[in-house]
C-alpha cells in the first residue's frame, strides 16, 4: 500500500490508497484470499460494510458469562486448506462434535411451528442405509465437489427435485439428517438436486461418518477472523460502503469508498470480489449487461440467526421443527429449524429460515410468533420473547432455474473470471462452505498474482 502524491478525480494524495489487489467482501472467501495474497508478497485492501471480518462467522459472547455461541459457521474439514490456514493464523483447531455448538445435552420437543403442536409421530427409516446410498449416488458426480464445472448437457438426475430423487434411490432414511445439513437453503426437498449436492456434499457427509469435522479449541470461531484483522491491520477497511467501482480506467481498479474517517480512493491492479453477487449488493458498481443479466438470475432464501432470551422455555430444552404432515415430517418454512436452549442459561438460539428473504423485521415477527404459538396450542408455557442479537444471512443459497441452468448458466458465470480485472470467490460460484470456498480461493490465486 503506497500513497501517490498527485490527486486524483478529486481525491487529495493521503486520500487515494494504491495496491496490488482490492478484496471487496471480506467475509469467509474474501478473508482468506487477502491473507494468502498477502503471503504471496503482494498488497491487499480488503473492504467490508460491517466492523468485523468473518460474513457469517459470529461467535456471541454472553458478556456475563463469557461462554460462546456460535451463531454461524460451526465446523470445518480436516483438510489441508483447512489446517494450513489455520496454522497461518495462529489459531488451534480441534475435532469438534457438528451436531451442536455447545456443551448441554439437550431434550428435544419436537413441534409443528405451523400450529405450536408437538408432533408425536414422525418417520424414522434407516438412517445409515439412507446415507450409504445418498453417498453412492452423490460420489458419481466428482466434480461437484470443487466447482460449477458442470457436463453439458447436465445430468437428468441432478435436475429432478430433491423429493423426487430421495425416492428414487430409497435415501428416506436419511432425510432427516440431510434436512440438518441442508439447513438455510429453503425448502429442502423442492430444490434440484444438483443444489442439495453441492451443499450437502460427499465431503461432509464423509466428515460426518468419520467423525472429523474441526473447530477452535478455544470455542470461538471468530477467532481465525481476529487474527486476520490483527494481520491485515489498516488494510482491512472495516465498516465501508463501497460507493463506485471503475475496472475501465487505464489506472487500474478504481473503488470509491466511505470509510469511518472519510472517502476514499483505491486503486488496484486487480480486484477480487466475495461479494453476494446480487445487483443490490452492487450499486456503483460498472457492471455491464451481460454481468447484471447473469447476476440477475440468482434466487435465495432468507437465513436469519438470532439468540432471545425471556422465552418461558426451561434451559435444556431444544424445539425442534417437524412438519406434521409433509413428507418424512421436514420441517415447513418458512419457519424456524429450531429454539435451542444454549450454554448460557435462559439463551436460546434461533434459526429462521424463509424461501426468499422477508426483511429482519419481518423476520423477527416471526420468530416471536413462532414462540408465542407453543403457549397458545399449551406446548409449552411461553413468554413474548426479547432479542439479545439478531443477524439476516440473506440472501442465502445460491440458486437459479432450472432454464437457467439447462442454458448453461454456470458456463456464463464462469465465463466471467478474469475479465475486466476482475476475478470472483465467494458461496454463489461454488458451494456454501468454508472450507470448499478456501480451496476454491487458492486455485484463482495463480491467475490473480500474475503479471503483478
Ligand atoms: C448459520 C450458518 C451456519 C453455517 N455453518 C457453516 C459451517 O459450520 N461450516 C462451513 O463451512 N460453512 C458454514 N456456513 C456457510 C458459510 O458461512 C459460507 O459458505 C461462507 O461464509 C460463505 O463465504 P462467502 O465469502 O461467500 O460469504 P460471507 O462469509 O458472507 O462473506 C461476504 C462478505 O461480504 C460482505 N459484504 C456483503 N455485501 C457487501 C457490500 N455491499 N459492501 C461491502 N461488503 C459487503 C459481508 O459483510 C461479508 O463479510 C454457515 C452459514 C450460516 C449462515
Amino acid at each position: 500500500m503506497t500513497e501517490r502524491t498527485t490527486s486524483i478525480d478529486g481525491y487529495g494524495p493521503p486520500d487515494i490508497i494504491t495496491t496490488d489487489v482490492v478484496v471487496l467482501g471480506g467475509g469467509g472467501s474474501g478473508t482468506y484470499g487477502a491473507i494468502r495474497l498477502t503471503d504471496l508478497g503482494k498488497s491487499v485492501i480488503v473492504v467490508d460494510h460491517h466492523d468485523y471480518l468473518g460474513g457469517h462467522t459470529y461467535t456471541y459472547t454472553d458478556p456475563a458469562s463469557g461462554n460462546n455461541t456460535e451463531m454461524g459457521v460451526v465446523a470445518w474439514y480436516d483438510i489441508p486448506v483447512v489446517q494450513n490456514y489455520f496454522k497461518r493464523l495462529g489459531v488451534k483447531l480441534q475435532q469438534t462434535d457438528i451436531a451442536r455448538a455447545g456443551t448441554t445435552t439437550l431434550t428435544t420437543i419436537p413441534v409443528d411451528f405451523r400450529t405450536g403442536k408437538t408432533v408425536t409421530s414422525i418417520y424414522s427409516g434407516n438412517v445409515t442405509q439412507g446415507l450409504i446410498n445418498y453417498v453412492e449416488q452423490i460420489s458419481k458426480y466428482p466434480y461437484l465437489e470443487d466447482s460449477f464445472d458442470l457436463p453439458d448437457p447436465i445430468p437428468e438426475d441432478l435436475l429432478i427435485p430433491f423429493g423426487d430423487f430421495v425416492k428414487k434411490y430409497n435415501i428416506e432414511g436419511a432425510v432427516q439428517i440431510l434436512n440438518i445439513f441442508g439447513n438455510g437453503m429453503g425448502p429442502f426437498l423442492d430444490h434440484l438436486t444438483l443444489y442439495v449436492f453441492k451443499l450437502v456434499s460427499l465431503a461432509s457427509i464423509k466428515a460426518l461418518q468419520e467423525n472429523n469435522y474441526q473447530a477452535t479449541v478455544s470455542h470461538n470461531n471468530r477467532a481465525p477472523y481476529e487474527a486476520a484483522e490483527k494481520i491485515l491491520g489498516k488494510r482491512a477497511l472495516l465498516s465501508t460502503t463501497i460507493l463506485s467501482v471503475d475496472r475501465s480506467s487505464p489506472l487500474g481498479v478504481k473503488v470509491q469508498v466511505q470509510t469511518p474517517t472519510g472517502k476514499k480512493l483505491i486503486i488496484a491492479k486487480k480486484l477480487l470480489s466475495s461479494i453476494p453477487p446480487k445487483l443490490e449488493n452492487l450499486p456503483g458498481w460498472d457492471l455491464d449487461l451481460n454481468e447484471r443479466d447473469i447476476f440477475s438470475e440468482f434466487l435465495n432464501a432468507g437465513y436469519y440467526s438470532s439468540i432471545i432470551k425471556n422465552t418461558g422455555i426451561p434451559d435444556g430444552i431444544e424445539v425442534r421443527n417437524f412438519g406434521a404432515d409433509t413428507p418424512w415430517n421436514v420441517p415447513f418454512l418458512p419457519g424456524p429449524y429450531f429454539v435451542q436452549s444454549t450454554d448460557t442459561s435462559g439463551l436460546f438460539t434461533v434459526k429462521y429460515c424463509t424461501p426468499a428473504p422477508i426483511g429482519d423485521a419481518n423476520a423477527k415477527a416471526a420468530i416471536i410468533a413462532a414462540v408465542e404459538r407453543l403457549k397458545t396450542a399449551g406446548t409449552l408455557n411461553t413468554t413474548t420473547p426479547e432479542f439479545v442479537i439478531f443477524h439476516s444471512h440473506s440472501p442465502f443459497e445460491f440458486t437459479v432455474s432450472l432454464e437457467a441452468l439447462k442454458s448453461g448458466f454456470y458456463k456464463k458465470l464462469y465465463a466471467l473470471q478474469g475479465g475486466k480485472k476482475t476475478f470472483w470467490t465467494g458461496a454463489a460460484w461454488h458451494a456454501q462452505d468454508s472450507s470448499k470456498l478456501w480451496q476454491f480461493t487458492e486455485k484463482l490465486l495463480p491467475e490473480i498474482v500474475k503479471g503483478l
